[in-house]
């Protein structure tokens, strides 16, 4: 699912011909702005084009801009006015303050994430012998972040995507990790090929796909650009979580906790099937917009 697939007709030039071929980037902003895009916005696209600092941008406004990356970052605006997510635009985003490369074969990484992130940190020793297993990575956000945080922990990521695959092994490389490593298949089953003593955790972490296809077709002016797979479930999007929460036991250690970021709306069905699992201790976060967001549970 590219990007590209909303370029429906080729970007319309923000400047008309007869107009300078050199422009200033005050002007940039001026056109941009009347054709919808954000000051910020074009602000943060200027920068990646141009490979300076915003605080640079807004210390030389006068600055020429050559053709080429006019050309570049009309295509660019352009694709912002098709709302498409600036990330995917920038092929960045910050993720618990790690700059991790992304494309629409991965979903963008959210600020509620690092929700389950902190809770992963919390429950589990800092200690060398952890051993993580992180379901759906995606762009890696989730493993990264406990690697960069916790070097001494082993830490597998899976996800049945092998284009996502290849976007978190890019991330790996760039942020230098060497405690993760990625095994593509669907759920848990990359980790049935491992010997039985190589298939126990100490944690089992997830942000697998949870929006009813419902949800999706109400919101998919925002979602439209993101990979269905990573987003929606079958069974009003607790197919996946039902899945992950009725394995798990069979990969975890005794004592071993099972963290879920779910649906604003699927609290109780998830901690209903964790204690239904055999699952203690459970209860639910919220994120940062007061949502019930992330599940935990402990293995007896
Ligand atoms: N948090 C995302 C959203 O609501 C969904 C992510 C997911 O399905 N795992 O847009």
């Amino acid at each position: 699912m590219k990007s590209s697939k909303s370029l429906k007709s080729p970007p319309a030039p923000l400047f008309q011909s007869g107009e300078r071929n050199e422009v200033q980037l005050r002007h940039l902003f001026q056109s941009s702005g009347r054709a919808g895009v954000s000051h910020l916005e074009t602000e943060v696209i200027l920068s990646h084009v141009l490979g300076i600092s915003r605080a640079m941008i807004r210390a030389r406004p006068e600055q020429i801009m050559n053709s080429e990356d006019q050309k570049r970052f009309n295509s660019l605006i352009y694709r912002r006015l098709q709302k498409e997510p600036l990330a995917y635009i920038l092929e960045e985003k910050e993720f618990w303050s790690l700059s991790l490369q992304v494309n629409s074969d991965v979903l963008i990484p959210r600020p509620e994430t690092e929700i389950l992130v902190e809770a992963v940190l919390q429950r589990l020793p800092d200690e060398p012998g952890i051993q993580i297993l992180d379901l759906g990575t995606g762009s890696g956000a989730i493993a990264l972040a406990l690697a960069v945080e916790r070097p001494h922990w082993q830490i597998i990521a899976t996800d049945k995507s092998s284009d996502a695959l290849a976007v978190a092994i890019e991330n790996a490389k760039k942020l230098a990790v060497t405690n993760v490593k990625f095994l593509c298949g669907d759920w848990f089953s990359p980790l049935l090929e491992r010997p039985i003593h190589q298939r126990l955790f100490h944690a089992v972490v997830s942000n697998p796909p949870y929006v009813s296809a419902d949800d999706f077709n109400l919101n998919q002016n925002e979602l439209q650009f993101e990979p269905e797979q990573a987003l929606i479930a079958g069974e009003s999007g607790f197919q996946d979580l039902r899945q992950i929460v009725t394995q798990a036991s069979d990969f975890l250690v005794s004592k071993a906790w099972l963290f879920l970021e779910h649906g604003y709306n699927q609290r109780e069905q998830v901690l209903f099937l964790l204690r239904k699992c055999g699952f203690i201790e459970t209860h639910d976060l919220k994120d940062l917009a007061g949502l019930d967001r992330v599940a935990i549970g402990q293995k007896l």
